[in-house]
C-alpha cells in the first residue's frame, strides 16, 4: 500500500446472477486527489462505489479505504457519500436535517459551517420535500460534509443540477480539496470530469479502459472507438 492512499480496489468483480457488472477493476486514489470515474450508463460505476462503501460485497477481489476494509473509515466518519438512491428525510427544513445528521457524530461541523461549505446557506430554512431535484442533490452533498470527512465518494453528484448549481458545487469541492480532502466521483459526462478532476478513470462494460491525467484521457476519449462507448 502506497503512503497516503485513500482508496484501493484490487481485481474487483461483481456478478448479479448471470450478469457480471464489474469485471476486474483495479483503482488507486491518493490522498488529495480528485478522481473521476467516467463511463456510460451500465458501466458499473454505482456497483463499484457501493462495494467501496461497504454496501455490497464483491464476488471476488477487495476494496480498502485508508489501507483497511471500508467499514473502519466509514464507521469513524472519515467518508462522506452522495448516493443515487438516498432520499433526504421529508418534513424538516434543510438546517434541521443537517443538524439531525450532525447529531449522529461525536465530532461534526456546525450547521452554519456545513451549509456555507456546501454553498447552500440560502436553502437553510427551506422544507426538504419542497426542494427541486438539483437542490436535493446539493443538500445530499452538504450531508456528506457533516462529519468533516477525509474522503468524499460521490455517485453522479451533479445530476439534476443546473449550470449555476454545478458551478457552486464544484467551487465547494475545490474548497474541500484545498483543505486536504480527497474526492472520487462518478459521472457519464466528459465535461464534468475534465474540468474538475485531476485524473480520469474511464470505465466501460465493467472494465477500466484508461486511467491517467485529464489531458491524456481526453485524447483517448476523443478517439472514435472510445467515444462510441460514451455516447
Ligand atoms: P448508471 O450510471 O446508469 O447508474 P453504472 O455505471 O452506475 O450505471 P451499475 O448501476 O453499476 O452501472 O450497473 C452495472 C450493470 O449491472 C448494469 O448492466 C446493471 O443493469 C446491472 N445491475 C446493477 N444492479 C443490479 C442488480 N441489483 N441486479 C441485477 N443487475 C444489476
Amino acid at each position: 500500500q502506497a503512503v497516503g492512499e485513500a482508496v484501493r480496489l484490487i481485481e474487483l468483480r461483481k456478478s448479479y446472477g448471470a450478469i457480471e457488472a464489474v469485471k476486474g477493476i483495479d483503482l488507486s486514489v491518493q490522498r488529495g486527489e480528485v478522481v473521476a470515474l467516467l463511463g456510460p450508463n451500465g458501466a458499473g460505476k454505482t456497483t463499484t462505489i457501493s462495494i467501496l462503501l461497504g454496501l455490497l460485497q464483491p464476488t471476488t477481489g477487495s476494496a480498502a479505504l485508508f489501507g483497511k476494509p471500508p467499514k473502519h473509515a466509514i464507521s469513524a466518519g472519515r467518508v462522506g457519500a452522495v448516493l443515487q438512491y438516498a432520499e433526504p428525510l421529508d418534513g424538516v427544513t434543510v438546517a434541521e436535517l443537517v443538524r439531525a445528521v450532525g447529531d449522529l457524530y461525536t465530532h461534526s461541523r456546525t450547521v452554519e459551517d456545513v451549509l456555507e461549505a456546501a454553498g447552500i446557506a440560502d436553502l437553510a430554512g427551506r422544507r426538504t420535500e419542497k426542494l427541486s431535484g438539483g437542490q436535493k442533490q446539493r443538500v445530499r452533498f452538504a450531508l456528506a460534509l457533516v462529519a468533516n470527512p477525509d474522503l468524499l465518494v460521490l455517485d453522479e453528484p451533479t445530476s439534476a443540477m443546473d449550470v449555476a448549481a454545478r458551478r457552486t458545487f464544484w467551487t465547494a469541492v475545490r474548497a474541500y480539496t484545498e483543505t486536504g480532502g480527497t474526492v472520487l466521483f462518478s459521472t457519464h459526462y466528459l465535461e464534468g470530469a475534465d474540468e474538475n478532476a485531476d485524473r480520469i478513470v474511464l470505465i466501460a462494460a465493467g472494465r477500466v479502459v484508461a486511467d491517467g491525467p485529464v489531458t491524456q484521457i481526453k485524447a483517448v476519449a476523443s478517439a472514435r472507438m472510445v467515444r462510441a462507448t460514451l455516447d
